[in-house]
């Protein structure tokens, strides 16, 4: 089966322009991947406030455009509930799309996370989606020919753990392990990304003083230069692909010196609509 990925957003939860900042910076929706198939599936991991918006710009891809169905997706997966990963799961309630029973994978934890709280608690409750909690390191297939396992990593765990998503592709083997979100390299998330032949992985910062009027410790992520150092012999034989970009990360400007240093350093970073054959 012919799959693909499609990057619907690589921004940090906020996006890119934050609310009230300048609008001259080049726009990016909040992280989301989507995985099409030529048959017309499409498989949605993450649910960002961006969702009306990605869902609409993936109208105009070849295959998700022959896509018969009248739900927008056969399925979603949740990594955690930070405000950019699922708030976009509102799109589905009564007021809006009315999906009826769309199946949501998560973790335990997430699944009680949703069913506890509204307004989340109301979609669950009126079947408009199925929750599938998902046992550590469980496989599952969206549909017949692609399978997906969740990996935990260290994240802030206020409300829910977190988790990336392993994605098999089959037919041709080749592999893929989306990680928008993690406190610091672990050597499991580690060994995942030299295990998968693409991962895409949390780029939130370029480097640790980026935000001069915050506590950056106060919210942890790798930060480029270390990820860069970390993966660089690697590249060649995989793809690595930087997202979930901060609105001050100099990655976000193509022009910047740090995206000229990251592409001759032969990694990839993220844009909207990016599309990754698997
Ligand atoms: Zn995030
Ligand atoms: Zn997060």
């Amino acid at each position: 089966m012919n799959l693909r990925l499609v990057v619907l957003g690589s921004a940090q939860d906020g996006g890119v322009p934050q609310l009230g900042m300048s609008p001259a910076q080049e726009q990016r929706y909040t992280a989301s991947l989507a995985i099409v198939s030529d048959g017309g599936h499409a498989f949605l991991i993450d649910a960002s406030p961006d969702l009306r918006h990605q869902q609409r710009a993936l109208m105009a891809h070849d295959w998700y455009s022959q896509r018969s169905s009248a739900d927008p997706f056969d399925g979603v997966a949740i990594t955690h509930a930070h405000m950019g990963h699922y708030t976009g799961l509102v799109n589905f309630g009564m007021e809006a799309q009315a999906a009826r029973g769309l199946p949501c994978w998560v973790t335990p934890r997430m699944a009680q996370f949703l069913t506890a709280n509204q307004p989340w608690q109301a979609l669950v409750v009126f079947g408009h989606i199925a929750l599938n909690p998902l046992a550590e390191g469980q496989e599952f297939e969206p549909w017949e020919g692609v399978s997906l396992r969740p990996v935990v990593v260290p994240h802030r765990a206020e409300f829910t753990d977190t988790v990336g998503f392993s994605i098999t592709n089959q037919s041709t083997g080749v592999s893929a392990f989306y990680l928008p979100d993690l406190d610091a390299w672990s050597p499991e998330a580690e060994r995942e990304v030299a295990n998968h032949d693409i991962s895409l992985v949390d780029t939130s910062f370029y480097s640790r003083d980026e935000l001069p009027n915050r506590d950056m410790s106060t919210f942890p992520h790798p930060i480029a230069t270390d990820t860069m150092d970390r993966f660089e012999h690697l590249v060649g034989e995989r793809m690595i692909v930087l997202t979930h970009l901060n609105h001050s990360n100099p990655l976000t400007d193509p022009q910047s010196v740090e995206s000229k240093s990251a592409a001759a350093r032969g990694f990839h970073v993220a844009t909207d609509m990016m599309e990754i054959d698997l």
